[in-house]
């Protein structure tokens, strides 16, 4: 019986395979196909349903339901059956369709009911392309096999209809999958606007045999390709450094798929029905897909995504694709991918105009790197990286969050206009370059920029900082694949002082931890990571790699001023503790007989409340104090930065938050202790403002910001401002935005 089975689905798949390969427009194609489907199964009924745009499907061929139905049935995702099977990715298999829940029946499609019914998603890798629906007279529910039969069938038409098979044959004329416009609404990573054409970072394989004419040569190169693989993942455990031990484990994980009897087993059994070795990798990658789309363990969905990316390995083994497709990079790329790591977004560098992520996060180390480049960045994109081709039009809107696929010649010339206003506003900034930060009341703000990484070394001459406000020493540590040597560290450092000319650094010592977690580390599986085991209480616990990052700092800056930072600071004893550490580290250099700097301060940083209701002594032991307010704010709200469910629901005006701010500012004051601020919010111009009202004279923020916010301070009385803050305050207002922009808009 199975043989049986085996052979009829061979013919069948060899006979579309014909169809394909012959002269003829997509909808005879299309009608072949049908008429082919519906004989080999003995059923009343088949029909393809295709994508109309990206929520609509349409019915494009059938055998057994009325011509005129034909380009007029369409359904809703999730309408009717078929619009079921094309939302859940699963097929439908049913002896009485009236009977199931959310049936729907179609009197355009004919008059007759058919009660049995098979539906399967006609889908690549995560990507919905459409249904294959069979019908039958019979009340009866399909075989296993049959269902298994018709979703590999189901598959050969993805991959001819991703080869552009049925193009003329949908509606208005052409299948309209990777044409139609999209609109992508995801998260801000990073601001800005930026037009262009897209990139793909791991450009999709492309299959063009999907029909595999002879199993036992099809098994021998699945075999074969796994058995390359196997040796390729044996090579990377290998070449793995033994104290990136996490690397190792995830490794293991992969090493355990390549072996999995099953995984071999289910693609040789599709090889037996007729797929080509590649369209079985991509068959049990599609499904392991709509898997991953489901689950909500996250165990698991780490597990799929293993299974995922070894798919796409083992693809490239059998294409000989490589991810250099030889395709060119377009004028103004675009990246878009699932997911990026950090040195792999440095390595494009300030080629790319704007980067779009499907996964990613506001936190995560490649929007870091994408904010020090100051390329505008969408994270939570979904599904883009499936639906964008390379080469396809793009607009990528940071400030809202949202891309453009293939606009509408409507949408793109409003977002040119929205470019060239950005570009309008950058070009009047650059003009205050050599300008002070002085408000009209006379009192001057210093700008200082946030830093990271080599690449945001020439802002600080280009944006007129007056020194970097906060240099992130962590972003080293996340762009590696392993712990760099002090050595690097120091030559680094020393580095970023000469580019300095002599303007001021403040190095933050590692934040490591919470969203910043690096490569070689091993995760530490905290149940809430913001409020774990990170920055300074990592550096105090394993004390040996914040030695040897206070050693590389001293031995940078020796003859020249020296200034480190502590992050996170929550009592006063960790700054202590860790002043000591780098007071030991000098002594230890004096004592081998190494220069030192010429002068070390020492600052923390102020990132949760209980500081700001710190001992007095506290402000007075700190050379310098910098406000966090990133994380300041989450923690003030108990809003999770990271959680697009709460992160924007908090203002940073509310008078509450504010207040606040303005105690740490004072008592900073009182201890003749300079204070910055340095979150995000001191690069947003009317929050910048409102801080220097509340007496930050120093602000640190993003490169791109020092104009904006440069800008507004000159037009602005601190003095004036402050009067409109207390009066909101003593009317006991809960938050001061409206209040504070209908003043500013009046200046
Ligand atoms: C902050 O919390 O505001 C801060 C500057 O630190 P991070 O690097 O976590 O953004
Ligand atoms: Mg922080």
């Amino acid at each position: 019986m199975a043989a049986r089975r085996d052979s009829d689905s061979r013919k069948l798949l060899k006979r579309l395979r014909d169809t394909l390969a012959a002269p003829g427009k997509g909808q005879d194609r299309l009608n072949d196909i049908t008429h082919q489907i519906a004989d080999s199964m003995a059923t009343e009924v088949c029909s393809i349903y295709l994508f109309r745009d990206a929520d609509t499907l349409e019915l494009c061929s059938s055998e057994g339901l009325k011509a005129e139905a034909v380009h007029n049935i369409r359904l809703k995702l999730g309408e009717g059956l078929v619009g079921r099977v094309a939302r859940t990715g699963r097929p439908i298999n049913t002896p009485n369709a009236p009977a199931e829940p959310g049936f729907r029946f179609m009197p355009e499609s004919g008059e007759e009911v058919f009660p049995g019914f098979l539906g399967v998603p006609i889908q690549r890798v995560g990507e919905r392309l459409g249904v294959l629906v069979v019908q039958s007279r019979a009340a009866e529910l399909f075989t296993e096999d049959e269902v298994y039969g018709l979703e590999v069938v189901a598959m050969v038409l993805a991959e001819m209809a991703e080869l552009g098979a049925f193009g003329d044959s949908q509606g208005d004329g052409g299948l309209q999958q990777h044409r139609f416009p999209q609109v992508f609404r995801g998260a801000t990573g990073q601001e800005g606007a930026a037009e262009g054409r897209v990139w793909l970072h791991e450009p999709r394989v492309v299959i063009t045999n999907p029909v595999g004419d002879d199993p036992q040569k099809e098994r021998a190169r699945l075999i074969e390709s796994v058995a390359m693989l196997r040796s390729h993942v044996d090579t990377m455990i290998a070449a793995s450094d033994s104290a990136a031990s996490e690397y190792t484990e995830v490794m293991e994980a992969y090493r355990m798929f390549a072996n999995s009897r099953s995984w071999l087993r289910r693609m040789e059994e599709d090889i037996e029905l007729g797929l080509s070795a590649e369209a079985a990798v991509e068959k049990e990658q599609s499904l392991a897909r709509s898997r991953l789309e489901s689950a909500a363990d996250p165990y698991l969905r780490d597990r799929l995504h293993d299974l995922d990316d070894l798919s796409n390995r083992l693809l490239r083994i059998l294409t000989g694709q490589g991810r250099d497709t030889g395709a060119e990079m377009p004028e103004n790329p675009i990246l878009v991918a699932r997911n990026i790591g950090p040195a792999e977004l440095l390595e494009y560098g300030r080629k790319l105009k704007g980067v779009v992520l499907q996964e990613g996060s506001v936190g995560s180390h490649a929007a870091i790197v994408a904010r020090a480049l100051a390329i505008p960045l969408v994270v939570h994109a979904e599904r883009i990286a499936s639906e964008a081709l390379n080469g396809d039009q793009i607009l990528v809107d940071g400030d809202a969050g949202t891309v453009h696929l293939r606009p509408e010649d409507s949408v793109a010339a409003a977002f040119r206009d929205k470019i060239a206003m950005q570009a309008e506003a950058q070009s009047r900034y650059a003009g205050l370059r050599d300008l002070p930060a002085e408000a009209l009341c006379g009192t001057t703000v210093k700008l200082y920029m946030n830093a990271g990484l080599m690449a945001d070394l020439p802002s600080l001459q280009n944006s007129g900082a007056e020194g970097v406000g906060l240099f992130r020493t962590e972003l080293q540590f996340l762009t590696r694949t392993r712990v760099p040597r002090r050595s690097e560290l120091a030559a680094l450092y020393s580095h970023v002082l000469d580019n300095a000319h002599g303007l001021p650094v403040m190095f933050r010592t590692l934040d490591i931890g919470s969203d910043k977690v690096l490569p070689y580390m091993k995760p530490q599986d905290e149940p809430n990571p913001a409020m774990g085991w990170r920055a300074i209480r990592v550096g105090l616990d394993k004390r040996g790699v914040l030695q040897m990052q206070l050693q590389a700092l001293i031995r940078a800056a020796v003859g020249r001023p020296l200034y480190v930072m502590f992050p996170f600071v929550a009592e006063m004893a960790e700054f202590e503790a860790a002043r000591r550490l780098l007071m030991e580290s000098v002594g230890r250099e004096q004592k081998l007989g190494h220069d030192l700097p010429s002068d070390i301060r020492v600052g923390a940083m102020i990132e949760t409340p209980s500081m700001a209701f710190a001992p007095q002594r506290f402000f007075e032991m700190c050379d310098f104090i910098s406000v966090g307010g990133n994380d300041l704010k989450q923690f003030f709200f108990a809003a999770d930065a990271e959680n697009e469910r709460v992160r924007r629901r908090y203002d940073t005006l509310s008078a509450s938050y504010l207040t606040m701010l303005e105690q740490i500012c004072r008592r900073c004051d009182e201890a003749r202790v300079p204070v910055s601020f340095c979150g995000e919010d001191a690069g947003r111009p009317i929050e910048a403002v409102t801080f220097a009202a509340l007496g930050f004279r120093r602000l640190s923020m993003r490169p791109a910001s020092i104009g904006p916010v440069k800008h507004l301070i000159r037009r602005v009385s601190l003095e004036g401002l402050k009067a409109v803050i207390d009066q909101g305050r003593n009317d006991g207002l809960p938050n001061l935005r409206r209040q504070i922009t209908d003043w500013i808009a009046r200046q």
